[in-house]
């Protein structure tokens, strides 16, 4: 099979894995002979300092010894398989990169053999970039469940970000569709990695000159909506991975119905919205100071689809509203619907010097219809009457449409809940 061949095989099995932002739009628009989304090869991710880089996304292999049953390439999938060589997988890069079209490689595999081979053959590419051709460019290594711990610390050595996919919310779904993985493994990978950040952090600040491990961090996807389990259950996940393992991002990826699936998977996609509401939520605790249990709760263990979380939270909790824009903390005003966190910094600078008036609010394009019931500010709010109206809820909905997954992306990029 020459190389082209692979290629399109290889980049479109990729594109299952969302831990690159932007990658995995679901259509392309009509008659387009220019600007496709859908299937191959490169994908966009973000760097430590916010730049965003486009990466060759490839699979080495769709070759699978596993059987994970929500995955195309699983080992009982009549799927057509390619395998590149690492050799093939660095010239491919080097010569993408050449042209320009990319910053850095995504790489992932299939596992061959076992964890540790695999794993191997992953890291071969990293080196060989690295060292024999001085590739500087951003590389991810998807690291591989059960591989040996000195393997991963090598792969951190030469990747930018390593990622450990968690795949499933809770150990049970595990047990259930992916019976080979098992959480405390991918969790120990994910703590392991997290120890050697930390040691080579601290020999750095002690004045060692310690090598560079993995310094964009780690991520992880999750998939949504292959199992029964409630955004509840996906969200404490994410939250305790964040927590313990200091991840830089969970991706939650809807799951996407395969050809001849097994009967225990459901045969549609969960609704995008759900996994819109997801990344918002997840933004939620991380930068507006939300714990998981505010969010979701046993008694309503789903979000809204209707509301975005936080005015979901606000119209649950009209006791804590109004917010007084001139005197309240950073973090009450974090709490009101559709100000978000770059407007929260804005006004505070802007009361530094003057009272804030709702007018201030609209030059800032917060959007009113969400925010006004729930803030004081100087001068007459007429939105505020409407705070105790028991339909503020539908006065408050934003008109429905589908989204894309760039849509999640975007939110999930600029935090604006
Ligand atoms: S190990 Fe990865 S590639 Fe293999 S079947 Fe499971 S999810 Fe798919």
């Amino acid at each position: 099979m020459d190389r082209n061949a692979k290629l399109e095989i290889l980049a479109d099995a990729a594109k299952y894995d969302a831990s690159c932002a932007s990658s995995g739009a679901k259509s392309t628009r009509k008659d387009s002979r220019l600007g496709s989304t859908e299937g191959m090869g490169i994908c966009h991710s973000y760097t430590p300092d916010g730049r965003c880089v486009s990466l060759l996304k490839i699979l080495l292999t769709n070759y699978c010894i596993y059987d994970c049953q929500y995955c195309v390439n699983r080992v009982t999938s009549d799927t057509p398989r390619a395998r590149f060589t690492p050799q093939e997988v660095v010239q491919l890069t080097l010569d993408f990169y050449r042209r320009n079209y990319i910053e850095g490689l995504f790489l992932s595999s299939g596992i061959i053999v076992n964890s540790d081979y695999t794993m191997e053959q992953l890291i071969h590419v990293a080196r060989t970039l690295r060292e024999e051709h001085g590739f500087g460019g951003y590389i991810h290594l998807k690291t591989i469940p059960a591989a040996a711990d000195e393997l991963i610390e090598e792969a951190g050595l030469w990747a930018d970000r390593l990622s450990v996919n968690i795949e499933l919310p809770t150990e049970s779904d595990l047990k259930k569709l992916a019976p080979e993985k098992k959480k405390p493994t991918i969790t120990g990978a994910m703590s392991h990695i997290r120890q050697r950040r930390d040691e080579i952090q601290s020999d750095r600040k002690a004045g060692f000159k310690a090598p560079r491990f993995a310094p964009a961090g780690q991520s992880t996807q999750m998939i949504v909506g292959a199992t029964d389990t409630p955004d509840a259950g996906i969200l404490r996940t994410a939250s305790e991975l964040y927590g313990d393992h200091r991840l830089r991002r969970v991706y939650y990826s809807a799951f996407s119905p395969i050809p001849h699936a097994d009967a225990r998977l459901p045969g549609l996609a969960p609704p995008l919205m759900r996994e819109h509401r997801l990344y918002q939520a997840d933004w939620l605790m991380r930068f507006y100071g939300f714990n998981v249990d505010e969010i979701v709760d046993d008694a309503q263990p789903d979000l809204s689809l209707e509301h975005d979380p936080k005015m979901a939270w606000a119209l649950r909790h009209r006791e804590f509203f109004p917010v007084d824009l001139n005197t309240a903390p950073r973090e009450a005003i974090l709490r009101v619907p559709g100000i978000g966190t770059r407007n929260v910094t804005r006004i505070l600078k802007m009361r530094r010097w003057k009272r804030i008036r709702i007018e201030d609010l609209k030059k800032l394009r917060v959007v009113m219809k969400k925010t006004s019931p729930f803030v004081l500010a100087d001068g007459h709010n007429p939105g505020l009457k409407d705070l105790e109206r028991l339909d503020l809820g539908r006065k408050v909905q934003t008109k429905h449409r589908q989204l894309t997954l760039f849509d999640a992306a975007g939110s999930a990029l600029t935090g604006e809940v």
